[in-house]
Parts: structure tokens; sequence; C-alpha cells
């Protein structure tokens, strides 16, 4: 019987964002309900580990949210004791350890969490139970979690589309492990910050790195590989990009494939990076578009951590004279409340936006309230003002999906432009029928124009802060 320990500790910290993440912002799990789910990462693991005969599943404790701010220092300290107790608890007998990590945790004080859990739980379980993670590709694999961890699994697809995938890999690794097999991490970091559309697995330049990953994980002697790529809204030390891959005993392999990796990444750099317009230019474009002109406000995307509260493009089109129909996103509790008083086609005058992050101020707008309604919970309202349709939702987790739009009668595809609060998303979602999606240089906690952010913690010298930078990319190993 092979007893297995599987814990989560998940969170993607944007250090920009204006307001911290306090321990009420995780939803926690105890035991059992960390199986639930059935889509997700842990289930992914759950089902290559039982899939073996004589494997105990033993769900510990789960802390998970999607993106935040910085994490307070009482809110890293009680997740952190409570996930380790659990798995103190549990530690007699075990033969191996699954964690659930993001990698982009940063605390107050702790700009590694997950490095911090894993020393720990490798200090409860010791040296010879072997401790496996997977990882968001948002992250920083950093050289503390190196040392504690025996190996791990990173999404190999933006947008993510193999969280399950990516649970099993890291199962698949553990029970190769428990097999006998001896892992050595082969890993290259490259000082570098990247963002945009190269990013995009299907199409871009990373889908090239992870293809050739994919094609050595085929290989008997390779137990994984992957790329961190950073997650530039994390201000910690380690930032950068980070290929790994892991093989059972062959030092020469581990070693060769990653620095080739590495060092292909690190050419590519400065494709990496996000092409940018400003607002005008993007209502310019729109102008002369024959069909919708999606605009990513990826600076204020929600999914990235940012409030979602920012309205610099609205700005931009109450200042111009742009008549096409907008349909623009925002989250505005004041807004919605006054709408929710006023009620459906009565004019009302509410500041909006800007109201949680101080890189915006709020502009006056004068609306009519065309629908009303709730969507898991959250009060949306619908407002018209002038050519531009508001769908202002309250504080909540929304405005990451175009799913929401045709329960309050708005559908993206009678729009001349839509705004999307969101960096990349399914084609289907609007790159498969719009003209052409087009990121704006909007300011934001999660701005892809990566000076901006305004880094403090950071290694230098990094790309692109540090533009004309040189570097030799290094292999490390752990074994
Ligand atoms: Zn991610």
């Amino acid at each position: 019987m092979a007893r297995i320990l599987i814990g989560t500790f998940f969170q993607e910290t944007n250090d920009f964002h204006p307001n911290d993440t306090v321990y009420e912002d995780f939803g926690i799990l105890h035991g059992e309900a960390m199986l639930e789910d059935r889509t997700g990462v842990v289930a992914g693991a759950v089902d290559i580990l039982t899939s073996r005969e004589g494997v105990e599943i033993v769900p510990t404790y789960s802390a998970a949210m999607g993106a935040g701010g910085t994490i307070t220092q009482a809110c890293f300290e009680r997740t952190t004791s409570e996930l380790l107790h659990a798995i103190d608890r549990q530690k007699t007998g075990a033969d191996g350890v699954y964690l659930n990590l993001h990698g982009a945790m940063a605390s107050e004080r702790d700009k590694d969490p997950e490095g911090y859990v894993l020393q720990e739980v490798r200090r409860i379980v010791g040296p010879d139970v072997p401790v496996v993670a997977s990882f968001d590709m948002h992250g920083t694999i950093t050289r503390r979690m190196l040392t504690h961890m025996d190996g791990c699994s990173i999404l190999h697809t933006y947008p993510h589309i193999d969280w399950y995938e990516t649970g099993a890999r890291a199962a698949g690794v553990l029970l190769r492990i428990l097999d006998g097999a001896r892992p050595v991490i082969g890993t290259v970091y490259t000082p570098t910050m990247v963002r945009g559309d190269e990013l995009k697995t299907a199409t871009g330049v990373h889908g090239t790195f992870i293809r050739y990953l994919e094609r050595l994980e085929e290989r008997d002697d390779v137990l994984a590989g992957g790329i961190m790529l950073g997650h530039p809204p994390t201000d910690c030390p380690e930032q950068g990009s980070r290929v790994v891959v892991i093989t059972d005993g062959d030092r020469d392999l581990a070693a060769r494939e990653a620095l080739h990796i590495g060092q292909s990444f690190w050419n590519m750099r400065s494709h990496m990076q996000c092409v940018l317009h400003t607002v005008e230019e993007g209502i310019r474009i729109a102008e002369n578009a024959g069909g919708t002109v999606v605009f990513a406000d990826a600076a204020d995307a929600t999914s990235s951590g940012a409030p979602g509260t920012g309205n610099t493009i609205l700005k931009g089109f109450l200042e111009s004279d742009y008549r096409g129909s907008v349909l623009f996103p925002i989250r505005d509790d004041l807004a919605v409340e006054r709408a929710m008083e006023a009620g459906v086609g009565q004019t009302i005058s509410v500041p909006l936006g800007g109201t949680r992050d101080p890189r915006f101020t709020p502009v006056e707008i004068t609306a009519t309230v065309e629908v009303l309604g709730r969507r898991d919970d959250t009060p949306i309202a619908v407002l018209k003002c002038r050519n531009i349709t508001i769908f202002a939702a309250a504080s909540g987790p929304l405005l990451c999906d175009r799913w929401m739009y045709p329960a309050f009668g708005q559908d993206p595809k009678d729009f001349d432009v839509v705004v999307k609060k969101l960096p990349h998303t399914p084609d289907e979602w609007y790159d498969d029928w719009a003209e052409r999606t087009i990121t704006i240089d909007s300011p934001g906690a999660a701005s892809p124009n990566i000076p901006t952010l305004g880094h403090r913690f950071v290694a230098r010298p990094i790309y692109p802060l540090d533009p004309d930078m040189t570097f030799t990319p290094e292999v490390e190993v752990y074994e």
C-alpha cells in the first residue's frame, strides 16, 4: 500500500494590486472535500494515483483562490500553518506527497511562499519521501523549491486548458519515483519577463518549446518537462523564466536539453513582448474596421489580479467622436447600487470606475438602466451611455467570462468594439469571429507594458527592464 498525501496552496499574487489578499479571500477545504472537484488539477492527479492498485489517497488541506494582491503576513502565516499542520497530522507512514501549487505567490515578507511550504513539507516527511508539485506556468520556481522537491509538472497550455492533465503528469512523476526512478532536474533560469501573443501555445513561440518538451516527455528516461514563464506582476527576487527537464538518472540529458531550450528561450525574448496600442490608435483601427474589434484591457485583467475598475478605455471613447457601438465591462459597486435603486428604464448619473485603484479617477456618466440582474450572486447592471453599453458588475469573481453576456441580452457579435478585461481568451470567445484583437496600453496592476509596473524586488538586470543587458544561460542540476 502506498500512502500519498495531497495538499493545495494556490494563489496568483499581483503585487501591484492596490488591495492585499487576506485569509477570507481563500477558499479553504479540509480532507475529503478536496476531492469533490472532478475536472481540475487535483482530480487529474487523483485519477492517475488511484488507477494504481494499492494506492491510498490522503487529502489533507487546500487553500486556493484565483489572482489577488500581496498576501498579508497574517494570511501567509495562517494558511501555511494550517496546511503544514494537516500534513504533519498525516505524515506517519506517508510514502509520497503531491502538492498543487501555483508558483506566483508572494506575501508581505516572504516572497517565496511555495518555497517555504516545500521546505517545511520536506522537513516534516523527511528526505526519503518523494515530494512532487504541479504548477501554473505563470510563476516562479525558486532555487529553494528546487532544493526541496523531487519533481514537478507545469501547465503546457496558454490559455490554460490542461489543468487536469498537469495534475495527471505530476502524479505520473510521483508514481515513477515510487517505482524506483531517480529524478534528476536540469533547469535553466533566464532573466526575462514575457507577455503577449507569442505566449499562446497554439500559435505562438511558446508552443514550439512545448511541442519540443512533449516529444522529450515521450521518452522513457524523461519524467517531465516544462517552462515557467514567470509572472511579471509578482514582484519577487527570482522573477524570470525557467526551463525544467526531469530525467530518470540521466544528468547529462537533463542538463543538455534544459540548456538547449533555455538558450532558445533567451534568444526569443524580444518576440515574447506585447504589441501595444494607445486608446486613440485603437479607436482609429475600429473606425476603419469591417467587423468587431476587440480591445484587450490586459492591464486591468481580473484574471491577472487587477481590480477590474479601470476606466481609461471608457474615457477614451467618451472623449472621442467615435459613433460605433461599444461593449464595456467594469466592476463598480456604486454604479450597480444606484442602478438597482433607480430601476430599469430610469436615467442615473454616477461616477464610474477607479474605485479600487488609485491609478484611475472616476468618470462622471449619465446613463439609462437597461437590464438588472444577478449572476452567481453578483449584482449586475447594464447601462447605456450614448453609444456605449456598460456592463457593470459588483465586486466578485466575474468579468473573466464571455458567457456572462447573453443572460443580460447582450451579444458581443452585435458590437463594433468589445472591451475585454482579459489578456487572452479561448479562440471561440472572440478571435474566431472578431476582425481583430488589439491590446490597449492602458495603466493597470497587470499592465503588459512591463516597465510601467514599478518593480522593486526583482533582481536586476532583467529583460525588458534592462533591454540591452547581456546574459549567458547556465544550467543547474538538482538531484
Ligand atoms: Zn496562468
